[in-house]
């Protein structure tokens, strides 16, 4: 046992301690805060954040870091802990305090004008706001730069460690060669899918008795978790104990099922990591990319699967008798699967989602490494829109103010959204070698699959990343072949693309 790690373990406790309550607060004003509590609890998550800072960033832990990187007798876990609070520590050093400081203010600001830009549909006014914040952004990553690296390099490290443009280049040009072509074939296909059925005039009371069923039905453990209601669906872990969902209710059923299902394989996650990492820096999923990756499988590839609906289709026919009493199964798994371009990123289809992305990928760039100017960016954005989805947003707020990433400047955050969905995809190939997937789901026996991923991804948290996590999983490095393959084999066949 290392002195030194137990000592720096006291102010690693501690910040976590302060992580915890901050991310209660935030679960808190997203679900059950009362409107009015706003600006107070604001107050309050400021002081916690003030604190999680003095508990991470000193000279105390700065020495004891440099001492247990010295230190060989530390285990795995351990010096995974230490790896990652160098690595916080050294984002930290690299930026002077008051430029931190003053981004933190812009940051804040900038999220407010953006809210008001986006009601009132109007992206002039929130440009030079932006402006300001691209310039930040670019100038902390030419801080962070090690050895000629590229400042997009730096920010996309930040979210999928081990990914850089020339790795996401490969990515995106495949699914731009692939999947335009693919989209247009199914928009030409003489097959339309129903999907009327899917819409209706239900009660929460009916969405949550079934939402909850199903979400047990994958595997999320209510002693564990809970769920509750919010403005957009999200996942929030206090540890592998305490890991909470929500979900919305509207007039479309599939709506919150679906939602329901992509947050319970983020819960899913959270709630396999080993005993011994929770509660520690290590102690969350590998990266934003992996854990997509966990909730669109659960959603995407599984839940809207045909045999995943066998044993269980009868009970939402039940839950639902005016709209699906006559709808056989095969049609309602066709009307989930139904591909339609539009122009809202987190409504999009599991087909044409990554080229939402594949859009905000290829305009960041531009704007971090190319000449695109903040001005041109609504053009800029309708252009990618018309020419690979074929559709041409009409307003800002359908445009390019829809997401609020940018206001954040969380530059790099993106690819992360459709690298999930082609993790998934290898994952899923593999798996087909290792068991009868398809079977299984027919049988119900999702355990199975669930034992498979904890044991493979969840239960080591951060100690792996996700190249790492897919090489020792499907004995390859990232290959988004894969996730082409899984689309075209899935929409050709629903779309009767190669029956003529
Ligand atoms: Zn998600």
């Amino acid at each position: 046992m290392s002195k030194a790690f137990d000592s720096l373990k006291v102010y690693l406790d501690r910040a976590m301690a302060m992580k915890a309550a901050m991310v209660l607060f935030e679960w808190d004003d997203a679900t059950l805060a009362p409107k009015a509590a706003g600006e107070l609890t604001g107050n309050v998550i400021g002081i916690l954040s003030g604190e999680y800072f003095q508990a991470v960033n000193n000279e105390a832990v700065k020495k004891l870091v440099e001492e247990c990187r010295e230190d060989d007798s530390l285990d795995e876990a351990e010096a995974a802990q230490v790896r990652e609070i160098s690595r916080e520590l050294e984002k930290l050093d690299c930026i002077p305090q008051e430029e931190y400081q003053a981004f933190a203010r812009l940051s804040a600001e900038a999220v407010r004008i953006w809210t008001e830009a986006k009601e009132k549909d109007d992206f002039e006014l929130f440009a030079p706001t932006l402006k300001k914040v691209v310039e930040y952004q670019k100038k902390f990553a030419g801080y962070r730069a090690k050895d000629g690296q590229k400042k997009y390099d730096v920010m996309l490290d930040d979210y999928e460690p081990g990914f850089n443009m020339e790795l996401l280049d490969r990515f995106f040009d495949t699914v731009k060669a692939e999947i335009v072509p693919l989209l247009k074939a199914v928009e030409e296909s003489r097959v339309k899918l129903r999907d009327d059925f899917l819409t209706g005039d239900f009660t929460d009371e009916q969405q949550e008795q079934i939402g909850r069923f199903m979400a047990e039905y994958v595997g999320f453990d209510f002693n564990k978790g809970v769920m509750a209601v919010s403005a957009h669906p999200f996942t929030t872990n206090l540890h592998n104990k305490d890991v909470r969902i929500t979900t919305h209710y509207n007039e479309r059923l599939d709506s919150s099922l679906f939602s329901i299902i992509h947050e319970s394989g983020h819960a899913l996650y959270e709630m396999g990591i080993r005993d011994d990492l929770t509660q520690t820096m290590v102690g969350e999923g590998a990266s934003m990319g992996m854990h997509e990756s966990q909730s669109r499988f659960f959603e995407n590839i599984i839940g809207r699967s045909r045999g995943f609906w066998v044993p269980i289709y009868e009970k939402l026919q039940e839950a639902f008798p005016e709209n699906l009493q006559d709808i056989g199964l095969d049609m309602f798994v066709n009307a989930v699967n139904k591909a339609v371009p539009g122009f809202i990123r987190t409504e999009a289809d599991e087909l044409t989602y990554s080229l939402h992305v594949l859009i905000r990928y290829e305009l960041e760039k531009q704007l971090i490494e190319g000449d695109l100017e903040v001005e041109a960016l609504p053009e800029a954005w309708a252009d990618k829109y018309e020419e690979y989805l074929g559709v041409r947003p009409e307003t800002m707020r359908e445009g390019v103010l829809q997401d609020i990433h940018w206001s954040q400047g969380s530059f790099g955050y993106f690819p992360s959204y459709a690298l999930g969905s082609a993790f998934g995809a290898q994952l899923y190939y593999h798996m087909k070698k290792e068991m009868d997937f398809e079977g299984l789901l027919e049988d119900g026996k999702l355990e199975v699959i669930r034992e498979y991923l904890r044991e493979h991804i969840h239960q080591y948290g951060k100690l792996k990343d996700s190249r790492r996590i897919l090489m020792d999983t499907t004995g390859e490095d990232f290959n988004p072949e894969y996730f082409v393959k899984y689309l075209k084999e899935k929409y050709e066949k629903l779309y009767q693309l190669n029956e003529k």
